[in-house]
């Protein structure tokens, strides 16, 4: 089992993450490669996915998400990070 870890943005800390059964995946040469996304589990391929704000492994390199996921992190981003970065 990989480290992998899952920022808390209510906490602002990270916390242990159990991710979906199947192929998670940082990084794939190849973009057809079928892997889950990281964060609900859905099957997509590597092309498909985008790059996790918050489900990171121990080096913080972020897990590969499907899109729907990938638009509710950016959601979080705002909701937790939009005072600071505006
Ligand atoms: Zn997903």
């Amino acid at each position: 089992m990989p480290d992998i870890r899952k920022w808390n943005y209510q906490k602002g800390a990270y916390e242990p993450y159990i991710p979906p059964v199947g192929h998670i995946s940082l990084y794939e040469p190849v973009m057809e490669t079928p892997i889950v996304c990281a964060s609900c589990g859905k099957q997509i391929t590597f092309g498909e996915g985008y790059t996790s704000f918050a489900i990171h492994n121990c080096s913080g390199f972020g897990y590969s998400v499907c899109e729907s996921c990938h638009s509710a992190e950016l959601d979080e981003e705002e909701r937790y990070y939009s005072a600071a970065w505006r």
